[in-house]
């Protein structure tokens, strides 16, 4: 621990308890970086958050909802008190309601917004002092594909589509301060709640499958090594940009 390229960097994750989240935290504590885990879900982020100090990395799970900006600024202030400095933000707490438009619920239009966009702005804001005061930071915004359509992605997508909207406008305003801000947008990754959905051998993964052009689905670490990527400085001169991990999925939709 503690000699990668991560070495000495504070991560906050959020999300961070499972799925692609907890696959971060995992490959950035391998990569040196002490990680806070920001979890709605207050058993499984200390559970992940033991996991991790268990293989020897520094780790801190704060149950917190980032739809309330107090509780998003008391795990910043909480961080900074275990950690002493904020260096990488991990925007990866998501949620997604499957529905065709007319099957939209108002409430859930909002809940979705909330979490993905206002939760993500409320974690950003929370961070820049900190990462302003030692001018460096980098910011990492977990989208999707489905940013660039997708059956009933309605309100997850159009979160998804903003979220490259911030990231490019972030990057702008905060590379004075050599802050860089990107976004990731996965395809399909094997996450517990993605195989819930869709068991390994049903005909509905092995459709899904046969349209992606690597012809798997991905793997949460396959995400984290992008995320790690994007919060070392192996990529210093990469601001503003959306890099989509899906197997090639994404390049079929493009129809010039
Ligand atoms: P996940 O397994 O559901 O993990 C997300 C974590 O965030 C969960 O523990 C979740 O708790 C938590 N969370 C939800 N709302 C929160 C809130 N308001 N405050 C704090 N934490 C909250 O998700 P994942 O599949 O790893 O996905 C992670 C990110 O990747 C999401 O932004 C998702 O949209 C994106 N993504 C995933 C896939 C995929 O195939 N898995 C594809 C494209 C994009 P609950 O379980 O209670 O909601």
């Amino acid at each position: 621990m503690n000699q990668g390229r991560l070495k000495d960097k504070v991560a906050i994750i959020t999300g961070g308890s499972k799925g692609i989240g907890k696959a971060t935290a995992t490959k950035m504590v391998k990569e040196g970086a002490s990680v806070a885990l920001l979890d709605i879900l207050a058993q499984e982020v200390s559970r992940t958050a033991d996991e991790l100090k268990a293989m020897g990395g520094k780790a801190l799970g704060i149950n917190a909802d980032i739809t309330h900006k107090e509780q998003v600024a008391q795990a910043v202030e909480q961080t900074l008190a275990q950690f002493g400095r904020v260096d990488i933000l991990v925007n990866n707490a998501g949620i997604v309601k499957p529905a065709m438009l007319e099957d939209v619920q108002d409430g859930d239009w909002d809940e979705v917004v909330n979490v993905n966009l206002k939760g993500t702005f409320f974690c950003t804001r929370a961070v820049l002092a900190a990462m302003k005061k030692n001018r460096y930071g980098k910011i990492i915004n977990i989208g999707s594909r489905a940013s660039l359509g997708k059956e009933l992605r309605t309100v997850y997508g159009a979160t998804k589509a903003a979220l490259i909207g911030v990231t490019r406008t972030w990057a702008l305003e905060l590379a004075q301060y050599n802050i860089n801000v990107n976004y990731i947008g996965p395809g399909p990754i094997a996450t517990e709640l993605f195989l819930a959905a869709n068991p390994m051998e049903s005909p509905r993964t092995k459709a899904i499958i046969a349209g992606i052009p690597l012809k798997r689905v991905g793997q949460p670490e396959d995400v984290a090594n992008l995320v790690s990527f994007l919060a070392s400085d192996e990529s210093s001169f990469i601001t503003g940009q959306a890099v989509f991990i899906c197997g090639g999925l994404t390049v079929g939709l493009v129809h010039y």
